[in-house]
């Protein structure tokens, strides 16, 4: 630890409005760490009030100083921040792996990733320029981009760090203002972030954080009439809300949400390849990942191979406390967990290819999950239909590329598709075939590169994050026509 030994290094229960940190009145919610059930610390319940004082600060911030910066600043503020987020990457990854049960070298990633991205868009910032357009004559007509303000991000519990860190650094390059409101189950690496831009140097306003409930701080943020652009990430159901609540203001919205996705392993596939990706696809971050490739289709002269190869692979899967870092953590919360059983129970009628194992001396309390292998089942049933965002994967044979391509796009969702094959040819017809925002051929995810747009159609949601294509996203276009005769 750099500074301490106790993984809180600031006050947990203080929210960022205007530079300040404050503690609001009234009860706080309690965090509980996933890989033991105990209490670890208390947040704010912030509220409408307490939404209501960041909106102003942030306009206030556009007015004034983060305003007033130019494109290089911002750039030269972010990449700052980025180096401090590097110089604190192991104590940002032991406050993930407490908060959410994510294994340590998954948090480190995490924050390494945070610290990628406020270093892309740093660089992006005052690289976004605008274009002349011919014209009639005696006219000079020209695009600029403009930030659409006040943004909020309402962030999920599953990937913190990354989702703040794609989200508020494309709309910082872009100079608008945050108001960020982190899940109740998982705040304290975005009050880190807010510390860390404090010490580097941040203009009062430019991120203001306010924990709370979704019901109540993110409901009041999606619909705030100060508020210019809300970019969501987390549930259908919730996005759903947060659209309804945003069109009452007219205000763009990016909705990034579930998925169902698929991986498509052809028979002429290198599997000693794909394995690994396969597996890890879906168990990573025990399963609670939006892009989760939670179904494996398999061409039907390779199904008894796949499954053989991706049983063993689970059998050896060991699930335990996150600061023990082994292969798979807990779920996330106790609600969660009980989720996800809920849907396993849901497949007593499919065969169980094999279980991980939930390794002794793990503590009681903490909510872990087997993760598990389904085969036998049908692209209909509702563990190959819905998202179960826990540790679960099922394995479905095709017979030919059609009947694949059909059961790849059969649910509700577009987000990530993988397809595994040695026939270049085929790789690519499947690139356009496949409903998904992003197709992987030959390996699954690549990376997770920063770089690389993101986003779904479908139920998955819509607009694009990541990569430079967040940055059109994050701004408005202005034309300007000048006569001059
Ligand atoms: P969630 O929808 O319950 O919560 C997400 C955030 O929304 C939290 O901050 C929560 O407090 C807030 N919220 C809840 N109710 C709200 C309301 N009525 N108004 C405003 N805000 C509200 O999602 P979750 O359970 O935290 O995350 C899991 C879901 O997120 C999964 O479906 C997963 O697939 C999805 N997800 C998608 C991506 C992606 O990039 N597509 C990434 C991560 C997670």
């Amino acid at each position: 630890m750099a500074d301490t030994d106790n993984p809180l290094w600031f006050a947990a229960d203080e929210i960022l409005v205007g530079g300040v940190w404050h503690r609001p009145a009234g009860e706080g919610l309690a965090v509980l760490d996933p890989s033991t059930g105990a209490q670890i610390a208390t947040i704010s319940r912030g509220g409408p009030a307490e939404i209501d004082a960041a909106v102003a600060a942030a306009r206030a911030a556009l007015h004034g100083p983060w305003g007033g910066l130019t494109a290089a600043e911002r750039g030269r503020l972010m990449m700052a921040l980025s180096a401090r987020v590097i110089e604190r990457a192991d104590d940002l990854a032991r406050l993930e792996a407490l908060d959410v049960g994510k294994p340590l070298r998954q948090a480190r990633a995490d924050a390494l990733a945070l610290a990628r991205y406020f270093e892309f868009y740093a660089g992006a910032c005052d690289k976004l320029m605008g274009e002349t357009i011919p014209y009639l004559n005696g006219y000079t007509v020209w695009t600029l981009r403009e930030p659409h303000g006040v943004t909020a991000h309402i962030v999920p519990w599953n990937y913190p760090m990354q989702i703040l860190g794609r989200s508020v650094g494309a709309a910082l390059a872009m100079g608008n203002a945050c108001v960020v409101k982190p899940a109740e189950d998982a705040c304290l690496t975005a009050l880190a972030l807010g510390r860390l831009a404090d010490e580097v140097g941040f203009p009062p306003g430019a991120i203001n954080i306010v924990t709370g409930l979704g019901a109540e701080a993110g409901a009041a943020l999606a619909g705030h009439p100060g508020v210019d652009h809300v970019s969501f990430t987390g549930s259908v159901g919730v996005g759903r809300a947060i659209q309804t609540a945003a069109a009452a203001n007219l205000v763009p919205v990016t909705l990034e949400l579930g998925g169902k996705s698929p991986q498509l392993v052809f028979a002429d596939a290198d599997l000693d390849r794909a394995l690994p990706f396969l597996v890890n696809a879906g168990i990573q971050n025990a399963g609670q990942t939006c892009s989760c490739g939670a179904r494996v289709l398999v061409e039907r002269s390779r199904m008894d191979e796949v499954t053989a190869r991706m049983a063993a692979a689970y059998e050896a899967l060991r699930v335990g406390p996150a600061l023990d870092d082994l292969d798979v953590g807990p779920i996330i919360s106790a609600r969660q967990k009980a989720t996800v059983e809920g849907f396993l129970a849901q497949g007593t009628d499919l065969t169980t290819a094999a279980c991980g194992q939930i390794v002794d001396g793990a503590p009681e309390g903490g909510f872990y999950v087997a993760p598990t292998l389904f085969t036998g089942v049908g692209p209909d049933h509702v563990l190959a239909q819905q998202e179960i965002f826990g540790p679960a994967q099922v394995i479905i044979p095709f017979d030919d590329e059609a009947e694949a391509i059909a059961i790849a796009n059969g649910t509700q969702y577009g987000l990530v598709a993988g397809v595994w094959t040695s026939d270049l040819g085929r790789g690519l017809r499947l690139t356009r075939a496949v409903r998904a925002g992003q197709v992987f051929v030959n390996n699954y995810g690549a990376g997770g590169g920063v770089e690389l747009p993101f986003g779904g159609s479908g139920h998955s949601g819509h607009g694009r994050e990541k990569g430079f294509e967040a940055l059109y996203g994050f701004s408005t276009l202005k034309t300007v026509a000048a006569w001059h005769g």
